[in-house]
């Protein structure tokens, strides 16, 4: 049998899996490990900002729970991604294909090397970049020159794609992965949400020759602010250390500089609770992955809503709990975000389309139909880890 679905019985469902009364935020950090201890470390010796045994030993941890051959962890996840798609050779005038469902960091990226962002469409299993629509796409607008692809359109170079997991459900990468063969692209994964979420039991991060992750205070993990580049390249690897510690060339005592670089080194301090952060990591994904299961019971037999769940190549990390109203309800969402807050239960849709927002909405696009109806439709729904214990 299935329940009705109203604003009522939304609430108490909800409340019936969060057992907690007053305010619940959308996700909070849970610090339950060493952090005291690791940053006390830090402000006892004196080792606060961007060098220090916690940055390398960070950058140890994550390639060891990731599998990736090399971390580079920087000042956030912007930064990250910036830097990847510096390495991957994007320039001034050149376009990037996004997705148009994404937060704002991963479009600002690409600006930030004078590029352009292109905005294509995500599909209905994994609400990320859709890989088959994407090559239809391609077939109609682009063409390739001495190995590289244009923009019939804008006669630019499409340099690479980035493919964004969303709320940490990984991309359907394979698929995605043979369109940039054949069309000469660059994958960058923008992982930032999805550190512990694995597609076809490899790690996310680790099918484009460059990714980034978040570790900002709402992520997985947190090191109050702070991210990281992932790459199984050696080269790459050096230099995104270079370009992140200003380029400057090692030297016992000169400042000799070879180009123009970035000071986005993650401080100490930070990499210190992240060591702390990292050693729980196993526990915050089963808490989460338990509360997911819990939500998904819970809504199972509500008529007009459904759980969103990973896709089935994938294990997610379910990094934010995600409910998707039927078509028929749609015009529901906004009192379920409204009444949900005034009773202290955070809930938010999806990010505003790229495509709308003032600074992007000139800029090319495919038929974004998908993304512009599941826009309507997603709610998210608390997910801290400590939630699921
Ligand atoms: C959080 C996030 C980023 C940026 O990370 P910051 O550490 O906040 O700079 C980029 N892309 C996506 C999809 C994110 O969710």
């Amino acid at each position: 049998m299935s329940a009705k679905f109203d604003i009522f019985n939304f609430i108490s469902l909800l409340k019936s899996v969060l057992k907690e009364d007053g305010k619940i935020p959308l996700h909070e950090p849970l610090f339950a490990g060493k952090e005291w201890k690791y940053v006390k470390d830090c402000l006892d010796t004196g080792w606060v900002s961007s060098a220090g045994k916690y940055v390398n030993e960070f950058d140890f941890k994550l390639e060891q729970y990731t599998g990736i051959k090399h971390s580079i962890a920087v000042v956030n996840g912007t930064a990250a991604l910036h830097i990847c798609l510096k390495l991957a050779g994007v320039r001034q005038g050149d376009e990037v294909l996004v997705p148009a469902l994404t937060f704002v960091a991963t479009a600002n990226a690409v600006v930030y090397c004078g590029a352009i962002p292109h905005f294509i469409d995500i599909e209905v299993k994994s609400l990320g970049v859709d890989p088959v629509k994407l090559y239809d796409y391609l077939k109609e607008i682009a063409v390739i020159k001495n190995d590289i692809c244009f923009n019939k359109q804008t006669m630019r170079p499409i340099k690479a794609v980035i493919a964004m997991h969303t709320f940490g459900h990984p991309v359907d990468l394979e698929p995605l992965l043979e369109v940039c063969k054949k069309y000469k692209l660059e994958l960058i994964e923008d992982a930032a949400e999805a550190l512990g979420s694995y597609y076809k039991n490899r790690h996310v991060g680790s099918y484009g020759r460059l990714s980034a992750v978040s570790f900002n205070g709402n992520k997985i993990i947190t090191t109050g602010g702070g991210g990281a580049i992932l790459t199984n390249d050696t080269e790459l690897a050096k230099m995104a250390r270079h370009l992140i510690t200003t380029a400057k060339v090692p030297h016992p005592w000169a400042f000799i500089h070879d180009q123009v670089g970035y000071n986005y080194r993650m401080p100490n301090i930070n990499a210190a609770l992240g060591c702390a952060q990292i050693e729980q990591i196993d526990r915050f994904i089963a808490n989460k992955r338990a509360l997911a299961e819990k939500y998904c019971k819970t809504f199972s037999n509500v008529h007009g809503i459904r759980f969103f769940t990973e896709p089935e190549y994938a294990r997610s990390n379910y990094w934010l709990n995600t409910l998707i109203i039927d078509e028929e309800y749609k015009e529901m969402r906004d009192l379920l975000l409204s009444e949900t807050n005034k009773q202290g239960i955070s809930t938010r849709p999806s990010w505003e389309l790229m495509n709308k927002l003032e600074m992007y909405k000139d800029c090319p696009r495919m038929d974004l139909s998908i993304a512009e109806n599941l826009g309507q439709r997603i709610i998210n729904i608390p997910s801290s880890a400590y939630l699921g214990e």
